[in-house]
Formats: C-alpha cells, sequence, structure tokens
C-alpha cells in the first residue's frame, strides 16, 4: 500500500491555544512520514477565536481545509462531516486538545502499510478523576455485555482508517453517530496500537 495523501479528520470547538501546536505537530508528523497531507479541521460551531485562527492558516497553507458547520453539531456529527469531506487514501480522526498524540498517526500508518483497514489507539491513561473513569470503565463493559457489536475496551474515535472503510462510514445513513461503535461493526482487519 502507497500512502501518496494522509487526511487528519480534526472537530474542533473553541480550541484557540490548541491549534497552532497541533499544527505544527502534524506537519513534522507529515515530513516524518514524507507524504502529503490534507487536514481537515471541522469547526462545530465554535465561539471562540478557534474559525479566524483556521482561516489564516488555511490561507497559507493549502494542506489545510475548513468544514465549517452551520452551528454546533457535537464532536461525533463533527467527525462525520469530516471524514466524508476527507479524500485520503488513509484518514486518521483525532481530538484537537492533544489527548490524542498526534505523533501515534506514525505507528498507526505502518500498521495500514502492513494491511489492516483500522487502526485504533487504545488509551493507556485519561485525564478524568477516579469516579470518572470508574463510570466509563463500567459503561464500555457494560455496553461490551449488551451490544451486538464487539467494541475493543479502552479505544476513542483516535484512528486512522482506509478510504475503503471511509467510503462505508460516509454513506451510512445514521443521523446521530456513534462512530467508534460503527467502525467496529463495520468489520475489516482493525488493529489497536496502544
Ligand atoms: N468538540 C466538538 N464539538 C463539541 C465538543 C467538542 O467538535 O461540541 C471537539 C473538541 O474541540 C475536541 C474533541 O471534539 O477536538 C473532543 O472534545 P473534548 O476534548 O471536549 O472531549 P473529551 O476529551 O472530554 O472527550
Ligand atoms: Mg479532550
Amino acid at each position: 500500500r502507497e500512502l501518496k495523501l494522509l487526511s487528519v479528520v480534526i472537530p474542533i470547538c473553541n480550541e484557540k491555544d490548541n491549534i497552532s501546536e497541533l499544527y505544527a505537530r502534524l506537519i513534522k508528523i507529515g515530513k516524518e512520514l514524507s507524504v502529503k497531507l490534507e487536514m481537515v479541521f471541522v469547526n462545530d460551531g465554535s465561539s471562540d477565536s478557534s474559525m479566524a485562527m483556521l482561516k489564516e492558516l488555511g490561507a497559507s497553507d493549502k494542506q489545510v481545509k475548513i468544514v465549517d458547520l452551520s452551528r454546533n453539531f457535537g464532536h461525533q456529527m463533527a467527525i462525520r462531516a469530516g471524514i466524508e469531506f476527507a479524500s485520503g487514501d488513509a484518514v486518521a480522526i483525532m481530538d484537537a486538545d492533544l489527548q490524542d498524540p498526534p505523533e501515534v498517526v506514525v505507528d498507526m500508518v505502518a500498521k495500514w502499510k502492513e494491511g489492516y483497514h483500522v487502526v485504533y489507539a487504545i488509551r493507556k491513561t485519561r485525564k478524568e478523576g477516579v469516579l470518572l473513569r470508574f463510570l466509563y470503565a463500567t459503561f464500555y463493559r457494560l455496553l461490551k455485555i449488551m451490544a451486538n457489536t464487539d467494541m475493543p475496551l479502552d479505544a476513542g474515535d483516535f484512528c486512522l482508517m482506509d478510504k475503503s472503510i471511509v467510503k462505508i462510514l460516509s454513506s451510512m445513513p445514521e443521523s446521530d453517530p456513534f462512530m467508534r461503535g460503527l467502525r467496529s461493526w463495520v468489520g475489516y482487519d482493525q488493529i489497536g496500537v496502544e
């Protein structure tokens, strides 16, 4: 598999403090992989200066693309809109707040080159306190028991997907999608990286 264009979809809701650092780290990753980037920033109704910052980046760098939603639709819908727009051979999804270390994408690309269709990140730590961590752990374990689709535990939306998977997800009609659940449901060869 040859990676000519790597898309990165990033939902943005009031991320003015993180956009510059994220952008710089993504540029570095593009250089490391010697690949052309397509950064798809999805502005999800930000009320801070995020949109102005994105426009400025977009004016100086053609690798920056902006999807500006008409209002705040929430994290999942922002991702959904972003992947539909992305045109890369592989498409990464990551949060803007740097809780998803962008550099993990390098490991994800290596797995994609081995032939995996979906490479998802497995969390080693969470920022939340004991109570929320317990509730999250309980939620995902209950979901595993109740849902028909087996979802990996401790995996979030942070992932890299082959364009064939993105095409399938983009064609799904859900109006309130749970992206990491749909991603598992699709099947094909999936693997986690820490
Ligand atoms: N986000 C979004 N729309 C929202 C809330 C958040 O697009 O209504 C974005 C946000 O900018 C970030 C990502 O989704 O890139 C995850 O948001 P957050 O860090 O608040 O979620 P958490 O870390 O608590 O899961
Ligand atoms: Mg966060």
